[in-house]
């Protein structure tokens, strides 16, 4: 891919209306995945027309529009993006917003399937920390979550992450009945091995083959379980993420909360989400979208772009409102969470 330097920007920084500046964006390069995972897709999805997933040189032109405008930190997601072809292509071009100094940080979030081959190649692109997710290291319990996961080769490519350098976070789902018992445990596991752990509420997001009621474990009940073990001190740590972050004295690490269900962290949200069809999410938890891919579709210059963003921004809600709905156990947000990017 060969693509033009942004230069320095003329155009204001984006400001929604309650005073947040945008300053970070998620980027769902694909919706297709390698996995399974129960709470996050049904065994038989069916994905979307290749016509419809945005070019990676599409992909690059929305996301520097972005760095043009103020936005210092991109994380690619999916799906699952280290299984789009020629990933590495994008990771590569956008790494030159890092050179510029336009962009602080470049990052991915992965189920780690592929790092084995992908994680030098990341490191040259300039990504320095990824988040690998990761709920279970109990290979059979791995495989019924992931229903089509190899437990061995997520293992190999967290090992090959490290020799590379990359700094690691574990990302884990806490799921009632499944994963429960072993959260001390993962802890002791990530710290020993010099990662920080963030657990995860379940959220009703697109339609799952399960019921989420039954999978909902509320990170209350895992930090008192944890606090069982570890002594935990609130700290001041930020990455620009909506967790909130405790340190472990036994262990020396850090614990991460992302409670979406139980606690609202919409004041302080400085972020918004392309889906890999362009569509663009201004909060997780809401409807209201707005569609860059017919912007850059129909118009070479980025004008119609720009204006389309300013847009948007401009109609970016306060907040979300997500609820597990224990009557109709529908999803209250229908979109799945891989479409959108985790
Ligand atoms: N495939 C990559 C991965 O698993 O890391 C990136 C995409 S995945 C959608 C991003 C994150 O969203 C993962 O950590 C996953 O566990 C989480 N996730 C997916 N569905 C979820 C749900 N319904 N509730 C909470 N987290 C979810
Ligand atoms: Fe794939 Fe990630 Fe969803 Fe699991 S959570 S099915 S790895 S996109």
């Amino acid at each position: 891919m060969t693509l033009a330097r942004t230069a320095p920007s003329a155009r204001p920084p984006l400001i929604d209306p309650f005073a947040r500046e945008i300053t970070y964006l998620r980027i769902s390069v694909t919706d297709r995945c390698d996995f399974r995972c129960v709470y996050c897709m049904s065994e038989h999805m069916s994905f979307l027309p290749k016509k419809e997933i945005l070019t990676l040189e599409e992909l690059d032109r929305i996301s520097s529009a972005f760095v043009e405008r103020g936005v210092r930190k991109l994380r690619i997601t999916g799906g699952e993006p280290l299984v789009r072809r020629d990933i590495m292509s994008l990771f590569h071009s956008l790494g030159r917003h890092l050179e510029t100094g336009a962009l602080d940080e470049l990052t991915l979030t992965t189920n780690g399937s592929q790092l084995h081959r992908f994680a030098e190649e990341l490191v040259d692109a300039g990504v320095r920390r990824i988040n690998v997710s990761l709920d279970t290291r109990d290979p059979d319990k791995f495989r019924e979550i992931t229903r089509w996961g190899d437990f061995d080769k997520v293992m190999n490519g967290l090992e090959a992450a490290r020799r590379a350098g990359l700094h690691v976070k574990i990302n884990t789902v806490a799921l009632k009945g499944v994963n429960e018992d072993e959260l001390t445990e993962m802890v002791r596991w990530a710290h020993g091995d010099g990662m920080d752990i963030t657990f995860i509420e379940t959220m009703p997001m697109g339609e799952i083959d399960g019921d989420r009621t039954d999978q909902y474990l509320p990170l209350r009940l895992v930090r008192a379980q944890l606090g069982q073990s570890f002594t935990l001190s609130e700290i001041d740590y930020k990455t620009g993420g909506p967790a909130r972050y405790v340190a472990s004295a036994e262990t020396g690490g850090r614990i991460g909360f992302i409670t979406p269900m139980t606690h609202n962290f919409c004041e302080s949200c400085n972020r918004v989400r392309l889906t890999c069809t362009g569509t663009l999410f201004m909060c997780l938890g809401q409807e209201d979208a707005a569609d860059l891919r017919e912007a850059v579709r129909t118009s070479e210059a980025d004008d119609l772009l720009h204006e389309t963003i300013d847009e948007a921004i401009a109609r970016k809600p306060k907040g979300h409102d997500f609820v597990i709905d224990r009557r109709s156990r529908r999803p209250s947000v229908s979109r799945h969470m891989s479409v959108t990017g985790g």
